[in-house]
């Protein structure tokens, strides 16, 4: 999926509306009752209670996830609430503080909603940084309502701070899409100047995986398709370009490109088995492949003689954690990373949908929820 929309950063990255901190009666979401949907955009009533530890979020901007529209279609091997309000890319500001909130967020603090909505912080995953795998672990847009709406409740100890230098629509996506690829190479366990290959770099994942990379030092091998992914893959500092529709040989053409042993990783988001299965012939020996993404039928064959005598690593990355998201937005604060997305509004959320379910959404959807 190649970005549409290369949006530049406004001459003030801080929104009029985020100085709007009073709380309506009423407010718009977009909500679906029942597995397979439809959404609908409704003018419902603004949460007025708020429980310990919660916090409500003025959402101005959210970006769309392919995780969303999972969620709708109930194909995902996990059960979500219903109904429900989708949505895990949400930035705004704070308006409003539950009880004991205040230890994490002020009223007017710019914050963002990612994934992982809530965990307790006290089990072995959480003590030990492994927020996502808390088996309490609560998930914006899937097990509690997400930022689809204008008004949302959330967590307040689990919110990120989002940089005064970074506007809130470009920071939308780098709470899901970009926290994710973030991780994913640091799961990766790479050194600066060591080579990392990331198929589908051009794409919303894959574009945002390349700039991590180049600001972490890493030589980035981009695969892709067309001359429109390569010039952007080029410009973001990705080092080799390979088309896989034109290459005569992928697997050879990717290790003459890393001094002909290969990348010391591969970082896959694909819904298909085969670029899984190919980094794992390319990758050289010792070598990490990173699966991120969820395609929830998808499985992988690995050999086990090659993987042990090749000694080869294949890790999992799910999101990140709390410190995962502050480190991934200052990186995109200071200019190193910038999403290209095409902005639409709220409205617009089930045409949107319907687009991503064909095929037809190129590149990141960012909504407008006041429109
Ligand atoms: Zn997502
Ligand atoms: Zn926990």
């Amino acid at each position: 999926m190649a970005p549409t929309a290369s949006n530049t950063t406004s001459s003030s990255a801080i929104d009029p509306r985020e100085k709007k901190l009073d709380v309506p009666g009423q407010h718009k979401a977009a909500i679906f009752d029942k597995k397979g949907g439809p959404v609908s955009v409704r003018t419902v009533p603004v949460a007025r209670e708020l429980k310990h530890g919660e916090a409500l979020v003025r959402v101005i901007y959210s970006g769309v996830c392919h995780t969303d529209l999972h969620a709708m279609l109930g194909d995902w091997p996990l059960d979500n609430k219903l109904p429900l309000v989708g949505g895990h890319e949400g930035a705004g500001v704070v308006v409003a503080l539950g009880e004991g909130a205040e230890e994490f967020v002020k009223i007017g603090d710019r914050v963002g909603i990612k994934w992982i909505a809530d965990s307790c912080l006290k089990c072995d995953f959480c003590r030990r940084g492994f927020e996502p795998n808390c088996p309490e672990a609560q998930c914006s847009g899937f097990t509690v309502d997400g930022s689809f709406q204008q008004y949302a409740v959330s967590y307040a100890r689990h919110l990120s701070p989002i940089p005064d230098s970074l506007p809130l629509d470009q920071a939308a996506p780098i709470l899901c899409a970009g926290v994710t690829v973030y991780k994913a190479l640091k799961e990766a366990q790479l050194t600066p100047g060591q080579f990392v290959a990331i198929p589908g770099a051009g794409g919303g994942l894959g574009h945002l995986a390349v700039q991590y990379a180049v600001a972490a030092g890493y030589r980035v091998i981009a695969i892709d398709t067309g001359n429109d992914k390569r010039a952007l893959a080029e410009k973001l500092g990705a080092e080799t370009f390979i088309d896989f529709k034109t290459t005569k040989n992928l697997v050879e053409e990717i290790k003459q490109a890393s001094g002909g042993l290969g990348p010391h990783a591969a970082v896959v988001a694909a819904s298909g088995a085969a670029a899984y299965e190919q980094a794992l012939d390319y990758i050289r020996s010792r070598g990490t492949l990173v699966a991120v993404g969820l395609p929830g039928g998808t499985d992988i064959k690995a050999n086990v003689f090659f993987t042990v005598f090749r000694s080869l690593r294949i890790v999992g990355s799910y999101v990140g954690n709390r410190q995962d998201a502050v480190e991934a937005l200052d990186i995109a604060a200071r200019g190193k990373v910038r999403t290209s997305f095409k902005t639409l509004g709220l409205s617009e959320l089930p045409k949107v949908y319907e687009d991503m379910n064909s095929g037809k959404i190129a590149g990141r959807i960012v909504l407008d929820i006041d429109k």
